[in-house]
């Protein structure tokens, strides 16, 4: 059944251009949203008097495998580099993962993103000893509580050439019957032969790549001992930076050479500045690239609005100041993206009804202020995917979150027994 809702103060996601009426909320999955002056009887109404309504948000760059690891027992020792983060929590924690673990951990991921107003998550996904299935098993769960999505699973050589073909496997199934990228880890993890096959595979099913480039400086001493070039380079000359699909997650330790590589080519760029903190890192700078970056939040939670305000305090010392214009547009790039590539699951009927009551007036102008300086995920009050009422003043509607989080807190106690 179409949606209407009445007396909503509609916020345009390009122009930001507001309008306060009845809006008719198509119920086909591709469908929009047309504004109107008499409500339909065979709608259900929401009365959103005093409350915004905009497109909801898109995740640019997550990892769902790791909805299990908030408060898990340390590492053994504390990682002294970012290798070390890798090998001491990361590789132990996927190589730990079972389906059923998997499963949990897309319904934990998929309950938090619609509570934060995400109906859209772009994963890259690992579990290397539960390579087949896995995709198909995030699928399901994104599905079932109504978020769109586009997958991929990160091969690499990190782990052997068996969980390589394994991983290879799993993608170009899952490729045969769902929109997804071919995920690669990174560079450094990744040898001339799987990088061919991985491209070959991309090439095959008409998609792009999906990798971490340049995150640490280790991804470039890698490339520049093993290769004898820069990794943006690696990737120039394999042809990897030919699909307007390809997203780079990270690109912080690039030469000029490299982002000017980046700039003229067809890829996207994903930031993910809380977790780049979180790893120290260090901090993207985009000047040369910012028509092309993105959001994600690269498995530390799965809010997209918190995750473009810290990109946006980080911008004010790495990119020299960014304006809150820019880092909303930083926000729903991810949005150019899948439009542009003809992705689907980002629909023009997938909206945020906000219970954002502010002590200052917004306008068309200020409104990109707001959603830095006070808009949270604790103001989403309803959340509409493709047409279907997903949230519903808090809690989610297709699924039972109260039993899916149980069953979560289950696999999470396996999975931390198994570390
Ligand atoms: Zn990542």
């Amino acid at each position: 059944m179409p949606i209407t809702l009445t007396n909503a103060t509609y916020i345009d996601r390009d122009a930001l251009s507001m309008r306060t009426g009845a809006i008719n909320v198509s119920d086909d999955p591709k469908g929009g949203i047309e504004f109107v002056d008499h409500v339909t009887e065979s709608a259900t109404v929401i009365d959103c008097a005093g409350k915004i309504v905009t497109p909801a948000f898109a995740n640019a760059h997550h990892h769902i495998y790791s909805a299990l690891a908030r408060g898990m027992p340390a590492p053994p020792r504390i990682p002294t580099n970012f290798v070390e983060i890798l090998e001491l929590i990361w590789w132990w924690l996927d190589k730990s993962l079972d389906l059923d673990m998997v499963r949990a951990c897309a319904h934990a991921v998929a309950i938090d993103a619609l509570k934060s107003g995400v109906t859209f998550i772009i994963d890259h996904h690992a579990s290397p000893n539960c390579a087949t299935g896995s995709l198909h098993a995030i699928a399901d769960a994104l599905d079932e509580a109504g978020v769109g999505h586009l997958l991929c699973y990160e091969l690499s050589d990190r782990d052997g050439t068996e969980r390589f073909e394994a991983g290879l496997a799993e993608t170009d199934a899952y490729l045969a019957d769902h929109q997804g990228l071919v995920g690669l880890h990174a560079s450094f993890t990744v040898s001339d032969s799987s990088l061919g096959r991985a491209l070959e595979c991309a090439e095959a099913r008409n998609t792009g790549v999906h990798i971490h480039v340049a995150e640490d400086g280790a991804d470039q001493k890698q490339c520049i001992d093993q290769h004898k070039c820069r990794v943006v380079e690696r990737l120039h000359t394999t042809g990897a930076l030919r699909s307007p699909k390809t997203i780079l997650a990270h690109c912080i330790h690039l030469d000029d050479h490299e982002r000017s590589l980046i700039a003229d080519s067809n890829v996207w760029v994903a930031q993910q500045s809380e977790s780049n903190q979180n790893n120290a890192v260090g901090a993207l700078d985009a000047r040369a690239f910012a028509d092309k970056v993105m959001i994600g939040t690269d498995g530390m939670h799965s809010d997209a609005l918190g995750a473009a305000r810290a990109s946006y305090l980080m911008a004010q010392r790495e990119e020299g100041g960014m304006s809150p214009r820019q880092a909303h547009d930083r926000l729903r790039r991810v949005h150019n993206y899948l439009e542009s590539n003809q992705f689907e699951g980002d629909s023009g009927n997938n909206l945020v009804i906000l219970d954002y009551n502010p002590p200052t007036a917004i306008t068309a102008d200020n409104w990109p202020a707001h959603m830095m300086y006070g808009l949270s995920r604790a103001h989403v009050e309803s959340v509409i995917a493709r047409g279907r009422l997903v949230v519903d003043r808090g809690r989610c509607t297709l699924v039972d979150e109260d039993h899916l989080l149980a069953g979560c807190r289950e696999q999470a106690e396996r999975l931390w027994e198994k570390l």
